[in-house]
């Protein structure tokens, strides 16, 4: 056993060089147990590193459009090999009939029976038997690997893809279908590369063989036994590729109904358990079951009339073949072991069929998958990156909207003709009543769209203009309800500047006022975060969102105001934050209260698409508009006191 000292560092030193020491939470590496890590980590998978960096522009090769030849030809060698095995396979399967028909005609004639010779041949048999197994080891293991490559480059290349596709995407497709896109789909075509495509090419090859031999042996024999079968063999076949591929067609459409039936209610499950859906719920996914199992039973009937048909067009040929190749021998045209050769191929001749038409529909599965996947990857983003569009130079933070108008459906514009300038350093709040564009104005800020019509310029430079990577990092973005991602909350805070220093995150935890919260936590920054922070308070998930923000020291914030009602508490420490984050920075407010419009150097008021007011909170109060007639409600309501 290799737990000695000896081994590792001593107890409580650590095995990495700065590792904490004593009473922190992590004490190093027992010396006991470094031999088991250290073995632990020799036997770690290398993955190697990443052999493509991600950019908005996607690359030549993933501009290719996708198609399953594209796919193989990634992987020359493991192919040609594949191709050469399957060829080995379909042939040595073949000897079998012949070695048996040459040892009946040649080693058990009547008059001179020779074992030796049969048992030569009964050798020869399993000599093939082996060819044909070891050669199908490889067939497997070559194919299997080849599989393997293509789907993770295929993976790699949707995932990457998908990174890339613009907000709209996401609204407007059921996150249910983009899921079904990345799991059905791809499992259907690893399915058909794993042994689909390598099956159909030995059924197919090992008919031709077939064929070939019996019209070599006798071709009267094999134009009668073809003549008869083949024909009623193909119309069946025929008729089971149609109604199976829409019996498929149906279960492909069932999978996805059931996958997104799930996905949204693990995703709404808090909402059903508030509402008591949840009989509602299971009666409903009885239902989108039931279609499923509809469509798979409708598949299950069709196999269940075309395999028993085709066995039984076998056993009628078989028949003919005896009646006639029986007459053959009798009138010595024929002899015993040609007859018994061809008894043996005829077989073999069905089961490629059978087989080559489960493989189509594999097959037409696969297919129908890359046309999905393909239609999926040539999804232009709404949001396209400029050929050669500049790096945005590092920016003061001016803001300015010339003449934008704006609709996510471009018959319906929801802004109109907005002109808007932001000065670098200011805050301002965009106030207005629910629906009026506030929220659509930000996204134009942070280019998750374009204007249907007129400019959105950044210190003078029009949005389309410039790389998405450079503008996003100049700025940040608050959302109403923030998201946590599974992973530690100091992870969570320096999402956006993984590179950033312990000093950096303790002094962006502090400055919005999380150090209590922090020193509460069991593992300080270092506890994780289940169901994207679930367990944590509204008000609480706010303040990592606005750590994670400060961390990143953008030159513009865009920032929606959680609406969700928080405690006085935590209202006033949001407040507090936002003095530290907005300070010495150009910011948008999305603001939902007016309390936290007032803090604003100005008020932008938004209505039906339009900016109808802007100024200070005086001028706009003393004016007796919009806003004036606002804030008079506001503060008739007796509870709201401006505590600014
Ligand atoms: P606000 O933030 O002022 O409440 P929004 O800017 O979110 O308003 O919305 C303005 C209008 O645009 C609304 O009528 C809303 O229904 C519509 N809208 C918002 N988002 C989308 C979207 N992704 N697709 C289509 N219409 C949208």
């Amino acid at each position: 056993m290799a737990w000695g000292g000896g081994f590792g560092p001593p107890m409580g030193g650590g095995g990495r060089p700065g590792a904490p020491v004593g009473s922190l939470p992590f004490g190093g590496i027992p010396s006991e147990l470094q031999a088991g890590v250290d073995s632990l980590l020799a036997d770690e998978p290398d993955h190697g590193p990443p052999h493509r960096k991600f950019s908005q522009i996607p690359d030549e090769t993933e501009r290719r459009p996708l198609g399953l030849w594209q796919l193989l030809v990634q992987y020359p060698r493991l192919l040609v090999a594949g191709g050469i095995l399957v060829v080995v396979v379909a042939l040595a399967t073949q000897a079998g009939p012949e070695l048996t028909g040459i040892a009946i005609n040649d080693g058990m004639t009547p008059h001179h029976p020779r074992l030796w010779f049969v048992g030569a041949m009964a050798g020869l048999y399993l000599g093939f038997v082996g060819i044909t197994a070891l050669a199908q080891r490889w067939q497997v293991q070559a194919t299997g690997r080849l599989a393997a490559g293509v789907m993770h480059d295929l993976r790699i290349r949707v995932f990457t893809h998908i990174q890339r596709l613009s907000l709209d995407y996401f609204t407007t497709e059921k996150a249910g279908v983009v899921m079904t896109r990345m799991t059905s789909d791809i499992e259907n075509l690893q399915q058909l590369l794993q042994n689909g495509l390598a099956q159909f090419a030995i059924q197919a090859l090992t008919m031709i063989v077939i064929t070939v031999i019996l019209f070599a042996k006798d071709v009267r024999l094999a134009f009668i036994t073809v003549v008869l079968i083949v024909p009623i063999l193909t119309v069946l076949s025929l008729w089971f590729r149609v109604v199976s591929e829409r019996g498929y067609l149906r279960v492909r459409d069932g999978i996805a109904d059931v996958l997104t039936d799930l996905s949204e209610s693990l995703h709404g499950v808090r909402v059903v358990t508030a509402h008591n859906r949840q009989r509602h719920n299971v009666l409903h996914h009885r239902n989108v079951l039931g279609e499923y199992r509809d469509a798979n039973d409708y598949t299950a009937h069709v196999n269940a009339v075309y395999a028993p048909s085709t066995q039984l067009i076998g056993v009628l040929g078989q028949a003919a073949l005896l009646a006639i190749g029986g007459d053959m021998v009798v009138h010595h045209s024929l002899s015993i072991g040609t007859l018994v050769a061809f008894f043996l191929y005829l077989n073999r001749f069905f089961q490629p069929i059978q087989l080559l038409v489960q493989q189509y529909n594999t097959f037409q599965q696969g297919q129908a998958s890359v046309v999905k996947l393909r239609t999926l990857l040539e999804t232009e983003p709404a949001v396209p990156e400029k050929p050669g569009a500049e790096v945005l130079p590092p920016i003061e933070g001016e803001i300015v909207f010339e003449r934008v108008s704006f609709g996510y459906d471009p018959e319906a514009p929801v802004l109109h003709d907005v002109d808007l300038r932001i000065a670098p350093g200011e805050t301002v709040a965009f106030v207005g009543p629910t629906g009026a564009g506030k929220s659509t104005l930000a996204k134009l800020i942070t280019r998750f769209y374009d204007p249907t019509a007129g400019r959105v310029l950044i210190d003078g430079h029009d949005l389309r203009d410039v790389t998405l990577s450079s503008l996003r990092r100049q700025l940040g973005v608050v959302p109403q309800e923030p998201f946590l991602f599974a992973g530690t909350i100091g992870e969570n805070i320096g999402f956006a500047r993984p590179g950033a220093t312990d000093a950096e995150l303790g002094e962006a935890v502090d400055r919005v006022g999380l150090t209590d919260l922090v020193a509460r936590l069991p593992d300080g920054l270092d506890t994780v975060v289940h169901e994207r922070g679930q367990a944590l308070s509204a008000g609480e998930r706010q303040l990592i969102a606005l750590a994670r923000a400060f961390l990143a020291h953008p030159r513009v914030l865009v920032l929606d105001e959680a609406t969700s009602n928080l405690d006085l508490q935590s209202e006033t420490q949001i407040e507090h934050a936002l003095d530290a984050l907005l300070e010495e920075r150009t910011a948008v407010l999305i603001a939902h209260r007016l309390s936290t419009a007032m803090r604003a150097d100005r008020i932008v008021v938004v209505d039906d698409g339009r900016v109808v007011e802007v100024g200070t909170h005086d001028e706009l109060s003393a004016r007796g508009g919009r806003y004036a007639r606002m804030y008079d409600v506001w503060m008739r309501q007796s509870d709201h006191r401006p505590r600014a």
